[in-house]
């Protein structure tokens, strides 16, 4: 059997990592849009370890690079048994770290290697998938990849543009693959036992308690409340303070009351305005027009539906009292993605078998997982990044922790049952 040093498997992890960093359109920061030359250049790099690691490899239509260790069924040429599937992204944001998504792919590659290496065939087949549009940067959709995986692919996404004016269906081609093959990028769900995804944190939890690893009980839901307030516009000078309808005023107190809310429910939802508009901004002219959007998540759907009713209600107060007009449009509803009870305990026992304390936690962040469960049974596992940190060049997980998640990774998938 090959090593299951975690201090070895941490090293291997590391370095792959800086390889597959320094694949960037940009010199000195990571850029990794999906199917552009870079895209191209981490994926023959991954499929290259791939093949080094004993693994049959091919791509799907959207560029979806998958490494295959068939079963013990498959290999004997009976029938073909199920699959565990294990993925995550190769695409970056602008400016990236190095580990969103890119570790989850080093990691399954060196888990499967683990057991093609040893020549040990499993009851179930193993496919490490390098999906390519997670982050939703060139066009605006995210989770294409792992859609046309999962057989959610939707025909009409074909027509989206980037910056450029490039649809998906040019840039598929471009990168020398053909839209018409799309479909059978799909598995079907009777020969998936499961997907399963390793991931940084992104948020500070695992760091505070302490622990290289945490088991993802479930991915966030998440709404988007657009709140659109008409007061008056006036000058600034002139209008006294107690005749004045101001929109910025009221958004203000908005935005604190979202932000009340969410501490009090004790980590149960999070709210967030990232986005004020104001319209004709001036100095010296009373606000009469805003725009707010307010993202809320929550690992629990009725907790979010609650949060947004409460919140639609104290919106309205808000705006009665200040005599503003109001338009509250939800613009978003994600359902939160639940982890399958029996993925999640079996993450849970191979983080135990490491030497850690399984804590379970949320996630967020959206991850290929949430197209993903349209298939399969899914689950994740996360690892402790420094200060929370994500969609940075500050990102970081040390050699260490990544070593105890390959190893965790492998006492899984010895463990899963298909
Ligand atoms: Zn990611």
């Amino acid at each position: 059997m090959a090593d299951l040093d975690p201090r070895t498997l941490g090293e291997r992890a590391e370095r792959m990592i800086l390889a597959l960093g320094a694949i960037s359109a940009e010199p000195r920061r990571l850029t990794r849009q999906f199917l552009s030359p870079e895209h191209r250049r981490a994926a023959d790099l991954v499929g290259t370890w791939m093949k080094a690691a004993g693994l049959d490899v091919t791509e799907d239509a959207l560029g979806t690079v998958r490494g295959h260790w068939a079963s013990a069924g498959e290999a004997a040429g009976r029938n073909t048994g199920k699959r565990l599937l294990i993925g995550s992204h190769i695409d970056t944001v602008i400016d990236a770290g190095f580990y969103d998504g890119n570790l989850g792919v080093v990691a399954g590659i060196l888990a499967a290697e683990h057991f093609a290496k040893a020549g040990k065939r499993l009851p179930f087949a193993l496919d490490v998938l390098a999906f390519g549009d997670e982050e939703g940067v060139r066009f605006p959709a995210t989770l294409n990849s792992s859609r046309a995986v999962s057989g959610e692919f939707r025909e009409a996404a074909l027509d989206l543009k980037d910056a450029d004016g490039v649809t998906l269906r040019e840039a598929i081609l471009r990168y020398g693959k053909d839209p018409a093959d799309i479909p059978a990028a799909a598995f079907s769900p009777d020969e998936v036992a499961g997907y399963v995804e390793l991931h940084i944190e992104q948020g500070p939890v695992l760091e505070n308690r302490n622990q290289p690893l945490g088991v993802v009980t479930a991915i966030a839901g998440q709404s988007y409340l657009s709140v659109e307030l008409m007061g008056e516009a006036g000058h600034a000078g002139t209008v006294p303070m107690m005749m004045r309808r101001d929109a910025l005023a009221g958004a203000a107190e908005i935005v604190l009351q979202a932000e009340r809310m969410a501490r009090d429910s004790r980590g149960e939802v999070v709210a967030t305005v990232g986005v004020v508009t104001i319209s004709a901004p001036a100095t010296n002219v009373i606000a009469g027009h805003v725009v707010l959007i307010i993202d809320i998540r929550s690992g629990s759907d009725p907790a979010r539906h609650d949060f947004v009713d409460r919140l639609k209600s104290a919106i309205r107060t808000v705006a009665d009292r200040r005599h503003l007009g109001l338009q509250v449009t939800q613009t978003r509803n994600v359902a939160t993605t639940p982890c399958t009870a029996a993925i999640q305990d079996g993450f849970a026992a191979a983080i135990a078998a490491t030497g850690g304390e399984p804590l379970r936690l949320a996630s967020g962040a959206g991850h290929d997982a949430t197209a993903m469960a349209r298939l399969c049974p899914v689950g994740m596992m996360f690892v402790r990044c420094r200060g929370g940190v994500s969609h940075n060049p500050a990102e970081y997980a040390s050699p260490g922790d990544m070593g105890l998640a390959v190893a965790a990774l492998i006492r899984f998938i010895e463990g899963f049952k298909a």
